[in-house]
């Protein structure tokens, strides 16, 4: 399998780029965010708890969020070629979980992708988003402090992953088809894999 995680702050792209890895490498998306936010949708016990960490802009648990994570791995990704991880892991305790999930089942982390891009301009995006598609959690309140979790609970994870000779720093400022083309080569540096259509 080819996993990769895809690692950013809020707003840095995560969504765009993964849906490019997917046509590209033929990978299966697995976006927390998105689980989380369908279960909102629907009205699930799940989907009431994570409501009241996401409006707020918080984490949900790591508990949970483990037991989630391997669920979804679960019933919807063994077998496929890969894995990108969109979301996940955002803590430390985390990021030990997925590395247990993913050598229980035989396989590891090929690299991460660490979409980099500058605050003020991760806060104009989100602001714009939440304009166009009514995001509940693109409000600028929400928004700060999404930001400010990101800086205390998951930017540490760039250094873990640093030290671990996984992580791959790509500008994430820019044109989306020039950030993917940096994403591919670094990519087939790290992996030896190359893009179906690059
Ligand atoms: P995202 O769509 O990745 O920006 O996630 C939206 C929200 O879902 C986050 O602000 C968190 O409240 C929650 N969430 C998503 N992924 C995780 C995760 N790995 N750990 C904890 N909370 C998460």
């Amino acid at each position: 399998m080819l996993n990769v995680v895809l690692f950013g702050a809020p707003g840095s792209g995560k969504g765009t780029q993964s849906a490019k890895l997917i046509d590209e490498y033929g990978l299966y998306h697995i976006s927390t965010g998105e689980v989380l936010r369908d279960h909102i949708k629907r009205g699930t016990e799940l989907g009431k708890i994570a409501d009241s960490y996401i409006s707020k802009g918080n984490l949900i648990p790591d508990d949970l969020m483990i037991q989630i994570l391997d669920d979804v791995f679960d019933k919807e990704a063994n077998g496929k070629p890969g894995v990108v991880f969109d979301g996940f892991p955002r803590t430390i305790p985390q990021a030990e979980a997925l590395e247990k999930l993913l050598a229980k089942r035989g396989t590891d982390l090929a690299a991460v992708i660490g979409l980099e891009v500058p605050e003020d301009e991760l806060m104009n995006r989100m602001i714009q988003r939440g304009k166009e598609t009514g995001r509940a959690d693109d409000t600028p309140e929400t928004i700060k402090n999404r930001l400010d979790v990101y800086h205390k609970q998951t930017h540490p994870l760039r250094a873990y992953y640093q030290e671990k000779g996984k992580y791959l720093p790509i500008n994430g400022s820019g044109v989306v088809d020039e950030i993917f083309n940096d994403i591919a080569a670094g990519l087939e540096e790290k992996t030896g894999v190359k893009c179906r259509i690059h």
